[in-house]
């Protein structure tokens, strides 16, 4: 890469300058990429946006914002290559940035043509009416945007859709937002955001993209805002406890650290579909944007009496996913974000370790010319043999193409060890035993944000385990952060404030059509 991209912040409608930070590295051959620019002035934004983008906003009904998002998404499909071309020097493969690139377009459009279906006015009701007395006196619950300004930070590991994805509820609901994208990759991030002020598809102060650090931003915020965070469990406590944040009620959610797991039936010995359907789906999730995502399958519970079958059948299939330059086609598992990065896989791989054996993978592939300073590493599989005893494999997230076997009994000890990581984002179940598969349902849902079910009938439809689609929740108890985005409407209520309203029938009537 002969030209380094001189990065800028955007803020209240204008490019901040370019330059004098630090550089961001090809996750390919250990090039510069491009240069981060110095710290911006958070004031500004956040005054630009309660002042600006907020009221421009909130002027829009629901369905105007919904036909905004879809000149949003036409505008980013237009021009689509552009981003695949930076794409692939996060250590993307094609189809990996299809993932980020499409799914975050994708976003876009689901959100558009869902307000089609909300109202043609400024507040949503809630529910129905509620009879609360004899005469003309009722109770109505309504959602309105919130008047203050949403705050995203995202993880390096979608540039593209981890923008999207939370743009998308946020500017439907009504709300402005500054983005803060994780720096490594920030490249792709400004590149999308480009296109989004370049679409003249928003209103003014709709969005600002902080690159960098957030200063004192969070310190900044009142009750009127909202922080949507995706990263690591460790920095999200540290910023939700925040002595602001707690004085001030400021919405906080998270979506961190998730240890999944998906379940190979009892039912599923190799001669049943369900058996092959598995294994390729732990391969994809293990080799897919070089399982840098958070919805990876992390814990691979199988019976007791599979365990080996499994184990032959996912080493057969991991050796055919050859790491290398993520522009070749015929490369399987693309780099991850950075060797910084890759050193944090390796330490928790140490950890892993101390409770499971490696079966295969652990290390860093051989590869020639300026690849070899590349941020590549091998598909590892671990075996723990004892999981009811084991602390680490239900605890430590290894961000990068890591997984770990481990067999069970029965269905409670199925039902235990799934539910043993805390608190996930997604599970998933292969299995054609309608009954069985009811049983483990009922022992986890509460501990996990999404559950993908898939037997012989339905795989050729799957969405795929890892793929957070913006018809359904994403986001999961305990560990997992507690947050809840997309999904709709659910991803819209960080954004928007309920209000119980009592009065009479008329009056409910006027506020209908606000
Ligand atoms: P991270 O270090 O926690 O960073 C996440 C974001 O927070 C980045 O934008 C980072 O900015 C920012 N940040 C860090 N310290 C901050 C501070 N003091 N004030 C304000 N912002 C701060 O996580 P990461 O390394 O980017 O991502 C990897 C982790 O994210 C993994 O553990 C993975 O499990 C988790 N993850 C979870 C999900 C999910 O949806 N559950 C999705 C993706 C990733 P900088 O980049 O500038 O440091």
């Amino acid at each position: 890469m002969t030209n380094v991209i001189a990065l800028s912040s955007y803020s209240a409608d204008r490019w901040l300058p370019s330059g004098a930070g630090a550089d961001l590295i090809s996750a390919i051959d250990g090039s510069v990429v491009a240069r981060m620019p110095g710290n911006a002035e958070v004031g500004e934004m956040l005054d630009h946006a309660r002042k600006v983008g907020g009221p421009a906003l909130r002027a829009m009904t629901f369905q105007q914002r919904g036909k905004m998002l879809r000149a949003l998404a036409d505008a980013l499909g237009a021009r689509k290559e552009e981003l695949y071309a930076l794409s692939s020097l996060t250590g993307a493969t094609r189809s990996d940035s299809a993932f980020d690139i499409e799914g975050g377009i994708g976003a876009l459009f689901v959100y558009s043509a869902k307000a089609k279906a909300m109202p043609d006015a400024r507040v949503m009701l809630d529910g129905g009416r509620e009879t609360i007395s004899k005469g003309d006196f009722l109770g109505q619950h309504i959602l309105a945007p919130m008047t203050g300004v949403a705050v995203h930070i995202n993880a390096y590991n979608f540039p593209v859709w981890g923008m999207l994805e939370k743009l998308a509820p946020t500017l439907l609901a009504g709300m402005p937002a500054i983005v803060k994208p994780g720096t490594v990759g920030a490249y792709l991030t400004e590149a999308a955001f480009r296109i989004i002020v370049e679409s003249g598809a928003l209103p003014p102060g709709a969005v600002q993209l902080l690159l960098g650090s957030t200063g004192d931003l969070l310190d900044q915020l009142d009750g009127q805002d909202s922080v949507a965070f995706t990263g690591s469990a460790e920095t999200a406590g540290r910023l939700k406890a925040g002595a602001n944040i707690v004085r001030n009620t400021v919405r906080f959610a998270a979506e961190q650290d998730s240890l999944n797991a998906s379940i190979l039936g009892q039912d599923a010995t190799p001669d049943a579909p369900e058996f092959d359907l598995f294994v390729k789906e732990v391969v994809r999730e293990m080799t897919q944007k070089a399982g840098q995502k958070c919805t990876a399958i992390r814990r691979i519970l199988v019976p007791v009496s599979q365990i080996d079958a499994v184990q032959d059948a996912l080493v057969a299939r991991l050796g055919k996913m050859t790491a290398g330059d993520p522009r070749a086609e015929t490369t399987r598992l693309g780099a991850l974000a950075g060797t910084g990065q890759r050193d944090d896989v390796i330490a928790n791989l140490a950890a892993l370790r101390a409770e499971a054996e490696l079966v295969t993978g652990g290390t860093i592939p051989d590869l020639d010319g300026e690849l070899e300073n590349g941020a590549f590493f091998n598909a590892t599989l671990l075996r723990c043999d004892r999981p009811s005893e084991a602390e680490a494999v239900h605890a430590v997230e290894a961000f990068g193409p890591v997984s770990t076997i481990m067999p069970y009994g029965d269905a409670d000890e199925a039902i235990a060890l799934a539910n043993a990581g805390k608190g996930s984002l997604a599970l998933s179940i292969f299995s054609h035993d309608t009954s069985a598969i009811a049983g483990l349902v009922g022992g986890i849902s509460t501990f996990h944000g999404r559950i993908m079910i898939v037997g012989r009938d339905n795989a050729e439809f799957s969405s795929g385990h890892g793929a957070a689609l913006p018809h359904l929740q994403h986001g999961g108890p305990g560990r997992a952060g507690g947050g809840a985005e997309l999904g709709g409407t659910i991803g819209m209520m960080p954004y928007l404030q309920r209000s119980a309203i009592q009065a009479s029938a008329a009056v409910l009537e006027a506020i209908a059509s606000l």
